[in-house]
C-alpha cells in the first residue's frame, strides 16, 4: 500500500511491471506500464479499456471502453489511498490539492486519491463540461461493504469495439472537486 498522498500535489507519475500473468504460461507479464496497473495490451485484455488522447481538446489522456457497456455495469475499480482528509478540513480551507481525489459517500465523507499514475484505469476517465459537445455516460460508484469506489456506466454505450473504442466520460458531481 503506497503511503497517503499529501495534499496539494498533482498525481505522480509511477513506472511498475505489468501486474497481469500470461495466459500460457502463468508467469507474470515483463512489460512495463506508467499509466494502469497493466500494460496496452493486458488493460484491453482483462478490463476492456484503453488509454489513449482523449476526444476531449486539451484534455490529455483519456479512458476508452473496447466493449459494448449496460447502464450500471461495473467498469473498473478505482485504486488508492484514502487521505484522512475530513469535510472539517475542507470547511477550514486547509490546502487540498491532487486532480483525481474522490468525495466518498460515507458517514462522515472520506476523501479517496488514486495518486500514482498506475493505481487504476479509472482515474483517466475525463468529466465532459457544458461545451464539449458531449454527454457523460459514465460516473462513480461506491461499494459499502469493500469501502471501494469503482466506475460505472450510468447510461448504455453501444457500439465499442477495438477498432473503435468509446470514451468513458464520468459525471464526478458534487463527489469531484480540487
Ligand atoms: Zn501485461
Amino acid at each position: 500500500m503506497p503511503p497517503p498522498a499529501p495534499y496539494g500535489l498533482k498525481s505522480e507519475r509511477n513506472v511498475i511491471r505489468c501486474s497481469a500473468h500470461t495466459a500460457k504460461t502463468g508467469r507474470r507479464c515483463k512489460r512495463l506500464t506508467a499509466k494502469t496497473p497493466y500494460c496496452y495490451q493486458h488493460l484491453e485484455k482483462l478490463e476492456h479499456l484503453v488509454v489513449k488522447k482523449s476526444t476531449i481538446p486539451n484534455a490529455g489522456n483519456g479512458l476508452f471502453t473496447t466493449v459494448p457497456r449496460k447502464t450500471g455495469n461495473k467498469i473498473t475499480n478505482y485504486a488508492g489511498t484514502n487521505t484522512g482528509y475530513t469535510r472539517e478540513d475542507r470547511e477550514r480551507g486547509h490546502l487540498f490539492g491532487g486532480d483525481y481525489v474522490l468525495e466518498m459517500p460515507t458517514r462522515p465523507p472520506t476523501y479517496f486519491n488514486p495518486f500514482h499514475t498506475t493505481d487504476s484505469a479509472g482515474r483517466y476517465s475525463n468529466m465532459a463540461r457544458r461545451g464539449d459537445g458531449k454527454a457523460n455516460n459514465a460516473g462513480i460508484g461506491y461499494s459499502q461493504r469493500y469501502h471501494q469506489p469503482f466506475l460505472k456506466a450510468i447510461h448504455p454505450i453501444p457500439n465499442a469495439t477495438k477498432q473503435h473504442p468509446r470514451e468513458l466520460l464520468a459525471t464526478y458531481g458534487r463527489n469531484y472537486w480540487q
